[in-house]
């Protein structure tokens, strides 16, 4: 921890998170799956319901306080809880949000536009645009410029957090942190299993775990691309967390494990699957996962231990990122 915190000193974070998150053993479905299975609580990080962004946007917080930045500009899909937590910290640091959101998932209905997180984004004072394209990263990146200048003609200092590769993964950084968190909380486990997504959580836990000497394999579970683009992603991403924080990757590209087996139908679509591994976790341990990242998650975790890569036995972490914002945006998918 020593050597991360000298490694993470010359990035200003913004000091969001009180203390660290639990760390749960779900004593029920331990004996229900044959395995010791421990949930790392990062949907209890607070601010209006939690998650996994809270962490990462601890970073880019503190480099826009640091630039004496007034507003901050950020991109992702309608019900994204990236978008929904940066509009309440920018509430609770005293900023201006300004939320651009993607139609990314198609045929949904009125709950998806207008509930969960586009809800709470509403009710925290945040301002919504929105934009026609959900896979072209750049062109959101680009819309995000365009509206910094014009908000820039009428006198805001923006700060813009990018979605697309090219710019520091700077959230990555509250992930080595968070990978070093459960280290110093558990340092035996057999195997973590995470949601993959931009990458930033996946990518940073794995960093944060090698430096605190944890060897363990992660799983990062598809929740968004294949595993053929996911691992592409991830190694690149990797690659450039470490050059960040200016070291070397402390680990080859053989250990960034990937499944996509419990994508299906897609990213932020729930298939029967998901909605089973929700139903699970909820009856057994009544832990409520989300619909678009950690039922897929649970549900890749089950698929690994059926595959024989979990074995009876191991002690397996489980993070858990939050997201159920979300879940009521989802009514119609989950009932
Ligand atoms: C964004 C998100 C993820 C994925 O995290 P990445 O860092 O983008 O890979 C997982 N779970 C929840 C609840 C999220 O909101």
């Amino acid at each position: 921890m020593e050597n991360i915190q000298q490694l993470l000193s010359p990035f200003p974070r913004a000091d969001l998170l009180a203390q660290p998150t639990p760390l749960d053993r779900m004593n029920r479905l331990s004996e229900r799956l044959g395995i010791d299975l421990w949930l790392k609580r990062d949907d209890l990080t607070g601010l209006s319901m939690g998650g996994n962004k809270t962490r990462q946007l601890a970073y880019y917080f503190g480099a826009a306080q640091a630039q004496n930045a007034d507003t901050i500009l950020i991109t992702g899909a309608v019900q994204s809880n990236y978008v929904r937590t940066a509009g309440t910290i920018a509430a609770m640091l005293g900023m201006k949000a300004d939320l651009q959101l993607e139609q990314r998932v198609a045929g949904m209905g009125a709950q998806y536009y207008a509930s969960g997180n586009v809800l709470l984004g509403k009710l925290a004072g945040a301002v919504h645009n929105s934009y026609p394209d959900g896979e072209d990263e750049a062109g959101a990146d680009a819309a995000l410029h365009a509206r910094a200048e014009y908000l820039r003609r009428q006198g805001a200092r923006p700060y813009i957090i990018h979605l697309g590769q090219g710019h520091p993964p700077l959230g990555a950084l509250g992930y080595i942190r968070g990978g070093a968190e459960l280290a110093g909380q558990m340092d035996d486990f057999d195997v973590a299993v995470v949601p993959s997504g931009s990458g930033a959580t996946h990518g940073g836990f794995l960093t944060g775990l090698r430096l605190s000497g944890v060897m363990a394999p992660v799983h990062g579970i598809c929740v968004r691309r294949d595993g053929v683009q996911q691992l592409a992603r991830m190694d690149r991403l990797t690659l450039d967390i470490a050059g960040l924080i200016g070291t070397e990757r402390p680990f080859g590209v053989d250990q960034i494990n990937v499944w996509d087996g419990a994508l299906v139908p897609g990213y932020g679509q729930v298939g029967d699957k998901t909605r089973s591994a929700i139903e699970l976790m909820l009856r057994t341990e009544g832990v409520l996962l989300d619909p678009v990242y950690t039922g897929k998650t649970f549900a890749g975790l089950l698929d690994l231990l059926a595959n024989g890569t979990i074995k009876p036995g191991q002690k397996v972490v489980m993070l858990h990122t939050g997201g159920q914002a979300a879940v009521f945006a989802y009514q119609d998918e989950l009932a």
